[in-house]
């Protein structure tokens, strides 16, 4: 799960991580409020979306007056922001964040994050801020530094005194840094995130280091410790369908293909999309229903993968262990009629009551294509849609 910048900066002001003091805003006149509230003489207005690549597409503008942030705030608001990495719809802005403007004089990058390769987490430094890391790392690696921290000792001072070094901070900045990045891993730590992103991290004219941009993600398997940190979760920033799917426990993510998967168990599902792939299609989602599925979280999750307009054809693949065929034909049968199906369906299923589960789709009347195995289902499928 995502958060917007406003939030991340929050819990990271929380944890000690020095950032510029701001407010967000949902109207043009809250914006001007915010500017006042402040009391500074420049601030910076910024879009919240969950997307970077805010800054040239517009999205953030210094203002010098309550006016001027009411007018920005107004030109933002309910528009769509088209970034880099919005895609060409863009998304709509809602609030904005009104920030005491710093002088910034260099701007650096600095992330932490689950590094999978090295099994830990690692903080990733480089002096080249305010643009793209990944832009970063195709042109010049050798600028960037990855420090692989021991679990066991967490964010060492030598290691952040390294860091510190290799961003170009002398005197009584490498101390800031050091404190900065304690918090920074204390936030990651305790929050369960997966990433916490600051780019850029600033050195100010004034010579203090400063959080000016923040973006965190965190671990939704971890979100029930978190429940101040649920309530965070901003579902216009999220795929609907993702969000529909989540309301009944359903893991299900939204893919590029045309085949609808709807499967039990994560291993499963990743064999079917795999099938798929192999018969020469590709498939629209992975989509999980669990071992323990009834028949309402069954329609649930046909009527959330036929909701996609792409999918031009849905392969139903089950091992019916905990959960039962005869239910799951019961759910697909409900589902497919309250949909009106007009779709190929291939169905494959195996296990528990899987006579009574075949017999339920016979009797159902619904133009199912039975699949004996795996291979079969898939190609079944694939032929169906006519690829
Ligand atoms: P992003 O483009 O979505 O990543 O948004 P950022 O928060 O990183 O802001 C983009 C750019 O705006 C930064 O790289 C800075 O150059 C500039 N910026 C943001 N806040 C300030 C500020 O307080 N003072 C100055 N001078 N520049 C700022
Ligand atoms: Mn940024």
């Amino acid at each position: 799960m995502n958060i917007h910048e406003f939030q991340a900066k929050q819990i990271l002001a929380r944890f000690g991580a020095p950032t510029p003091k701001g407010q967000p805003a949902a109207t043009p006149a809250e914006a001007a409020q915010a500017f006042s509230a402040l009391g500074v003489r420049r601030a910076v207005v910024k879009a919240q979306i969950h997307a970077g690549g805010r800054g040239k597409a517009g999205g953030v503008r210094l203002v010098n007056s309550a006016d001027e942030a009411r007018d920005f705030a107004a030109n933002l608001l309910g528009k769509a922001l088209v970034t880099h990495q919005t895609g060409p719809q863009g998304r709509v802005v809602r609030r904005v964040y009104v920030e005491a403007a710093s002088n910034v004089a260099r701007e650096l990058y600095l992330a932490m994050l689950v590094d999978r390769k090295a099994e830990c987490i690692s903080v990733v430094a480089s002096t080249e801020g305010g643009m793209e890391i990944e832009e970063v790392a195709a042109r010049t690696p050798e600028k960037i530094l990855t420090v692989a921290l021991d679990p066991i000792i967490g964010m060492a001072p030598f290691a952040a005194r390294r860091i510190a070094y290799a961003l170009g901070l002398r005197d009584k900045q490498v101390g800031e840094l050091v404190g900065l990045l304690t918090s920074m891993y204390r936030a990651f730590n305790e929050t369960d995130a997966s990433l916490i992103e600051v780019n850029p991290l600033v050195v100010t004219a004034e010579g203090k280091v400063l959080c000016l941009d923040a973006k965190m993600s965190f671990d939704d398997n971890a979100l029930f410790r978190h429940p101040d940190i649920r309530e965070l979760r901003d579902p216009n920033e999220e795929d609907p369908t993702e969000t529909e799917a989540a309301k009944y426990d359903l893991s299900y993510v939204h893919l590029d293909g045309n085949i609808g998967c709807m499967v039990n168990g994560a291993g499963l599902a990743m064999a079917t999309m795999d099938i798929v792939k192999y018969y020469g299609a590709e498939p629209a989602n992975f989509l999980d229903v669990g071992g323990g599925a009834n028949a309402e979280k069954v329609a649930a999750a046909f009527r959330i993968l036929l909701s996609d307009k792409r999918v031009k054809g849905v392969l139903i693949n089950i091992f019916g262990g905990i959960m039962r065929c005869d239910v799951l034909a019961e759910g697909v049968v409900e589902a497919a009629r309250q949909v009106k199906l007009s779709l190929p369906l291939v169905v494959r299923m195996e296990g528990t009551n899987v006579e009574r589960g075949k017999q339920i789709l016979k009797d159902s009347g619904l133009p199912v294509i039975a699949a004996a195995d795996m291979a079969d289902a898939a190609r079944q499928i694939v032929a169906a849609i006519g690829k």
